[in-house]
């Protein structure tokens, strides 16, 4: 009688317990306002320690740490512009005097600078390519750097380092009149799968969250009065404005060793924007 070959045995992790993550190195960009603020806070209530990058508002983000520090966790705010390469270095090697090393970063930098495509100025163009796409490039280059070096620690995380990149649903919805925003979310979606492939061999786990409309300064005008709110939702099947910390919460988890297997994906929190709401009828 034959038998089929053995397979080797599934060994699982021997993952740290809660907080999630605990005795973690983590640095959130764009984190003194609206999703960054949200995950830097949510990662130091699960244990982080917290790198709070800003580019304004040195009170803004100075306020933070004081609340963090506040509720017995651990924070430090550094200014500089994520699209500045000497600027995103020099920040890296101050996380590292601080906290020793980097375990978690969150490329959330963004904004947007919209027009009609045939007036859309090249500054325009570049300054969004310039801090969505080029600035989660120099920052995730310097994480994986770090990640390489030191490699796995056991105690700490499964993993050797963690990269989520705050993408969009605009990685795959067209969006007129924000040509260079959707060009930017389209890039990050390329770029955050393919350093996952490359990466991946290395313990470096690499996905991206993709928000649907989340109620922050970036789209006030979308949400802020009842006639837009109202217009805003005929675009989310599940009938609500999303929070910052319903984006948190699954950064927070990507980030965990709870997610250990999870490699390359591209997590859509939208409340359903992708599911092409204008057939909700029929078609
Ligand atoms: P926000 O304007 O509140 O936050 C963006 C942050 O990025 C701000 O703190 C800003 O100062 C910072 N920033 C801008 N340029 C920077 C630079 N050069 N260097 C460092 N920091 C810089 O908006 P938000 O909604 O919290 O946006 C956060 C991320 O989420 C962005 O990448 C955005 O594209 C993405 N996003 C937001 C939504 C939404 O509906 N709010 C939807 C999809 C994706």
């Amino acid at each position: 009688m034959s038998t089929s070959p053995s397979l080797p045995e599934v060994v699982m992790p021997s993952c740290p317990v809660r907080q999630l993550l605990r005795g973690q190195k983590a640095l959130v960009t764009g984190a003194n306002s609206g999703i960054g603020k949200a995950v830097a806070i949510h990662m130091a209530q699960e244990g982080a320690d917290v790198v709070i990058n800003y580019v304004a508002n040195d009170a803004g983000a100075e306020a933070m740490v004081e609340e963090i520090k506040a509720k017995g966790g651990n924070a430090i705010a550094i200014k500089a512009d994520v699209s500045n390469e000497e600027q995103v270095q020099a920040m890296f090697r101050r996380m590292f005097d601080e906290f020793g090393t980097i375990d978690i970063l969150v490329n959330n930098a963004g904004l947007q600078k919209d027009a009609p495509f045939e007036e859309m100025t090249l500054a325009q163009w570049n300054t969004v390519i310039g801090v969505n796409l080029t600035g989660q490039f120099l920052c995730a280059r310097e994480a994986v750097k770090e990640f390489k070096r030191r490699g796995v620690v056991p105690e700490v995380s499964c993993a050797a380092g963690k990269i989520i990149s705050m993408s969009s649903v605009h990685e795959v919805i067209p969006w007129a009149g924000h040509v260079n925003y959707a060009a930017s979310k389209g890039g990050v979606m390329l770029m955050t799968k393919s350093i996952a492939q490359e990466v991946a061999p290395h313990r470096i786990r690499v996905n991206s969250v993709c928000p649907g409309a989340i109620r922050t300064p970036i789209n006030m005008e979308a949400w802020s009065t009842p006639e837009a709110y109202a217009e805003l939702m005929k675009l989310v099947p599940y009938k609500r404005i999303g929070e910052p910390v319903d984006i948190a919460r699954a950064v927070v988890w990507l980030a965990s060793d709870d997610a250990d297997y999870v490699h390359g994906v591209s997590l859509f929190v939208d409340g359903g924007m992708t599911l092409y709401p204008g057939f909700e009828t029929g078609g």
